[in-house]
């Protein structure tokens, strides 16, 4: 499987990071070894200073696609999560700097922590859902889908442009404002709506 993220998905973001808001999708991707199952521990890593969280709705591709039709493309998933996409600030700093690809800066073992599924159908509306990340007890982050500059629809129609979607694959679509540094001891809560999906700590 792949993981397939989104950047600059949210304006508010894209503007904190000093980025242009995209007129298309931004994407990147994790290899299967990033993912970070069941609340596993995060280790911080000796090769950065600034591992910083972006938590992030993840949808999970049910069936192979490519080429697909914006107007079909809630029939590739039928479950979401949330997850974080930790990313190595000063390394992707550099990169971005140079010109370089981002992989040093979000590709690396355990970049891709991974709560529980749920089925779609339990919410309303996914195109207007709140989630928020807590860390140690306070709310760092708090997004609505609503605000995503491309839908999830898109995003697969876009993605699926340039690479054949595999069922199992996992979608980050893009982080809210508020992303911010973690370090050894942080314990990290992520939810939708009411639902905690996932919690675990930094090492
Ligand atoms: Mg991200």
């Amino acid at each position: 499987m792949k993981i397939i993220c989104i950047g600059r998905n949210y304006a508010e973001h894209a503007k904190e990071m000093k980025s242009e808001v995209p007129r298309e999708p931004v994407f990147f991707m994790k290899p299967d070894t990033a993912l970070l199952r069941d609340g596993q521990d995060f280790y911080l890593p000796d090769f950065s200073n600034e591992i910083h969280y972006e938590v992030e709705i993840v949808l999970k591709i049910n069936k192979p696609g490519k080429n697909i039709d914006e107007k079909f493309a809630f029939k590739y998933y039928d479950e979401i999560g949330i997850g974080i996409d930790f990313t190595a600030r000063d390394l992707q700093a550099k990169c971005k700097e140079k010109g370089l690809p981002w992989e040093k800066a979000k590709a690396f073992d355990g970049s891709a922590p991974i709560g529980t599924f749920i089925n779609k159908k339990e919410f309303t509306n996914i195109n207007e859902l709140d989630f928020k990340l807590i860390k140690n007890g306070n709310t760092v982050q708090e997004g609505n889908t609503k605000n995503m500059l491309f839908s999830f629809d898109k995003i697969i129609a876009y993605v699926s442009l340039f690479v054949t979607l595999k069922t199992g694959d996992l979608i980050y679509t893009g982080t809210p404002e508020g992303v911010g540094p973690v370090a050894k001891g942080d314990r990290l809560n992520a939810f939708i709506e009411d639902k905690q999906l996932l919690s675990m700590n930094i090492k």
